[in-house]
């Protein structure tokens, strides 16, 4: 057994652990992710990314090229005419973009590899051990060998099942939330007309979702026919129930791939174990309606890749790194929430209910501040952290993406790119070596913005600028 040190492994590439590996060497941190795969890519799952998580890509220059690979929706359609009308977010991508999960991770490997991350693939973590200084874990080779590798800090991005998470001997409570559900990879003979297709019915639901080559992904759950994983799933089943809750099954052939799957509703108690963390489906896990797995993986990710950077470069003020559990464990707990019930909604049986569902889901989620709401859930825009007692009414919230003035950044989200602190002030001063500052074209809040674009301090008072005690949280000085 050979020992490696380095100051953080990442356990998992999907697209948790490549985002959060790109901002570390971002940072000039020494990061290495350990895949159990080997070259072959992820399978694809998500195909919903929703506009908080462009707005963090944006602010690390990639969104643009994403939304390049797909195509956007002003509207997510839940079921029958129930809809959630993204159109009116106020963002720069006020829509969901529906492109194959693939397209995200690829872009964020090749980041990734670009910042100089240490990749290795046909590594699977088998065993963990941390003490005062560091962790190390026994990773198991594609030839069986098996090497330590050591770090400071190590984060578990290795998926629902993951190693780590049981290495820490953390439970996962939480229920199945829906069982015997079909996917196939098809082509359509007569391809729908919307982007994604989705309704339910009495017995079933069934989505579908363009991989844009020409493939069409089918998600399609039976409710008479509720089979262990391991049953096979023929074409057949599938085109019954599409029929019954789209009407057509588009002539639907040529299966590349059928499979059965349960869906869960899960999450760790805590995130973060002395020097381990966990990242993404590690941490929580829920039914893929509302399409939030990834992003809220990524948005993970965004939230704690500056804090351990700031940790393993001496920066970070003690307490910054319990802030990651602080903050995301109560969001991970809202989108098990919200995608529970949009799913228990999609299979509510007896005529009655369904019919009350579509009357007052429909009204709740197209009219007034419910609408909004719903839709700042869904697409993340409206996620808040706690804010001390007394703060601004923005400390905690999403920065909006400011005009800004002068020769550098146009745009709050371009200056971000830096991937430090920004201070965006009418008064323009110098507050610390850590933080940037920028003047916003038009009259605004003065706000200091955290590098993952949430608001950290802000006042209505121009002259104003941040002092001491409201930086002690986020920057050692
Ligand atoms: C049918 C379906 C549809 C979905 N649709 C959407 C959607 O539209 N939008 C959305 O946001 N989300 C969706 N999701 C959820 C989304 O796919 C996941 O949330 C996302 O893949 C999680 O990313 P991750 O990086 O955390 O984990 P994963 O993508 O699971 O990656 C974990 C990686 O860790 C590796 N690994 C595991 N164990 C080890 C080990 N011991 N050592 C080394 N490596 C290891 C694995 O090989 C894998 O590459 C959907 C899920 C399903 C099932």
């Amino acid at each position: 057994m050979s020992s490696l040190t380095t100051d953080v492994l990442i356990v998992g590439a999907g697209p948790t652990g490549l985002l959060l590996a790109g901002d570390l060497a971002a940072r000039g941190v020494a990061v290495t992710v350990l895949e159990r795969r080997g070259q072959e890519s992820n399978l694809t799952r998500a195909f919903a990314v929703h506009a908080r998580t462009l707005e963090q890509l944006d602010a690390r220059g990639l969104a643009d090229q994403l939304v390049a690979t797909g195509q956007r929706l002003g509207e997510l359609r839940v079921f029958g005419d129930v809809s959630i009308d993204l159109s009116r977010l106020p963002s720069r991508f006020p829509f969901l973009l529906v492109t194959p999960q693939y397209e995200t991770e690829q872009l964020l490997e090749d980041r990734a590899k670009a910042l100089g991350v240490d990749l290795v693939t046909g590594a699977e973590v088998v065993g963990l051990r941390q003490d005062a200084d560091g962790v190390e874990v026994d990773v198991r080779g594609a030839d069986g060998s098996t090497r330590v590798r050591r770090a400071s800090y190590l984060v578990g991005a290795d998926g629902v099942q993951s190693t780590v998470r049981r290495a820490l001997g953390l439970p996962f409570p939480g229920h199945s939330a829906v069982q015997s559900v079909m996917l196939a990879d098809v082509r359509l003979a007569e391809p729908p007309r919307d982007v994604l297709t989705v309704n339910g019915v009495r017995d079933g639901f069934a989505f579908i979702a363009p991989f844009g080559d020409g493939w069409y992904r089918v998600i399609a759950w039976d409710r008479r026919r509720q089979l262990p994983d391991d049953a096979p799933v023929d074409l057949d089943e599938i085109r019954v129930i599409a029929r019954q809750a789209l009407g057509t099954d588009f002539g639907m052939h040529d299966a590349r791939w059928l499979s059965r799957f349960h869906s869960d509703e899960r999450q760790a108690p805590r995130y973060r174990v002395g020097r381990v963390f966990l990242a993404g489906d590690a941490a929580h896990v829920h039914s893929p309606a509302g399409g939030q797995g990834m992003n809220i993986g990524l948005q993970d990710a965004a939230n704690l890749g500056w804090k351990l950077a700031a940790a393993v470069t001496g920066h970070a003020p003690d307490g910054l790194l319990d802030t990651y559990h602080a903050e995301r464990h109560p969001v991970g707990r809202m989108v098990l929430r919200t995608s529970g019930g949009l799913l228990r909604l999609a299979q509510l049986r007896p005529w009655l209910l369904r019919a009350f569902r579509n009357l007052v889901a429909g009204r709740v989620t197209r009219i007034g501040p419910a609408a909004r709401r719903m839709a700042g859930v869904i697409s993340g825009i409206g996620i808040r952290y706690a804010a001390p007692r007394g703060a601004h009414p923005l400390v905690g919230t999403r920065a909006p993406d400011v005009a800004l003035a002068g020769d550098g950044a146009a745009r709050l989200y371009e200056a971000l790119r830096s991937g430090r602190f920004v201070l965006v002030a009418r008064q323009a001063a110098s507050i610390d070596a850590q933080v940037d500052v920028v003047t916003p074209a038009e009259p605004t809040t003065t706000m200091l913005v955290r590098p993952d674009g949430y608001v950290a301090w802000a006042t209505d008072d121009p002259q104003a600028t941040p002092d001491r005690a409201a930086l002690a949280g986020w920057l050692r000085a």
